[in-house]
């Protein structure tokens, strides 16, 4: 060990005057190497409000981020601090995106909004300015703001997340984007109309592709919770699977996104008039629309993981 450990006191005290950069360097290096020693309510506010000054603002990020990764306590304490929400959003560059962001604040909030739990990230993902924020960056490739918008659809933030992606882009025209709207908007997803209008303009969008991938992951996760919340009814005469009559999913179309495109045994051939324009496109968007991230369950489901 080359240096013993700085007293956090005049740390803190240089953090708020003239020796920001160096003091705010320090409390990082020990935030990283023992987060422990960087508690309490004073340190996360002073850290906060570090992510304002120019000159000490990534190292403030930085301390914030191994704070949060430390422990759900630290995490919470973190997200929770007076004023936290708005430094950290005014980090990112602010809710209009007329700030220069700071190295390393996406980051940091993605750490804290996994660590603090679903409730504080649902808090983040309601204040005002955080999801375009995060948007904004994604459109810059900016490291850690898809880590911190993925964090923030878990958190249950899908449409949020799925509606600032569509503002950010240009309107669609593209033939796979209306596929991809009518698709969503028909039954048995029948999602709401602002997550599809979201879908349709990044599936148009090629060239941006990290903000589609990022567009299909919130939609997804928007599908997925709204069939979860139905019971599991075959499709076609709407009844409960048994024991003896058990519910699979179309093979088709692997059950749809969300897996939840079910049929007794006998029942998929009758429906197959009204399900197929669904099946071909669901199988074709699906197939479109990751090809990189899908191929490998695709490929499985088409090996007869769907049986
Ligand atoms: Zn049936
Ligand atoms: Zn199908």
């Amino acid at each position: 060990m080359a240096a013993q450990q700085p007293e956090i006191g005049p740390l803190l005290e240089g953090l708020a005057g003239d020796e920001a950069a160096s003091a705010a360097a320090k409390l990082r290096e020990m935030a990283e190497s023992s987060p422990e020693r960087i508690t309490g309510a004073p340190v996360v506010a002073a850290l906060l409000t570090a992510l304002a000054k120019p000159a000490a603002a990534a190292d403030a990020a930085a301390a914030l981020r191994a704070v949060a990764e430390s422990s759900p306590e630290a995490a919470l304490a973190v997200l929770a601090a007076p004023g936290a929400l708005s430094a950290i959003i005014s980090a990112l560059g602010g809710a209009d995106g007329a700030k220069p962001p700071v190295d390393g604040a996406p980051a940091a909030l993605a750490a804290a909004a996994r660590a603090a739990g679903r409730e504080q990230a649902r808090r983040v993902a309601d204040a005002a300015g955080a999801v375009p924020a995060l948007v904004r960056l994604i459109d810059r490739e900016a490291p850690g703001a898809q880590d911190a918008l993925n964090a923030l659809v878990e958190a249950g933030a899908a449409i949020e997340v799925a509606a600032a992606l569509g503002e950010l882009l240009e309107p669609a025209t593209a033939p796979a984007a209306r596929r991809a709207r009518a698709l969503l908007l028909s039954q048995p997803l029948a999602l709401p109309e602002v997550a599809v209008d979201a879908l349709a303009i990044c599936a148009a969008n090629t060239a941006k592709l990290r903000v589609r991938v990022a567009a299909l992951e919130a939609l997804l996760a928007a599908a997925a919770a709204e069939m979860a919340n139905r019971p599991e009814l075959c499709a076609a005469c709407k009844k409960p699977g048994s024991d003896q009559d058990k519910l699979r999913p179309c093979a088709g179309c692997a059950g749809g996104p969300a897996g939840r495109i079910l049929y007794h045994a006998g029942c998929q051939r009758g429906d197959w008039a009204r399900h197929r324009t669904y099946c071909r496109a669901a199988a074709a968007v699906a197939a479109a629309a990751a090809p990189a991230a899908a191929s490998a369950p695709a490929a499985a489901a088409a090996a007869g993981g769907s049986n």
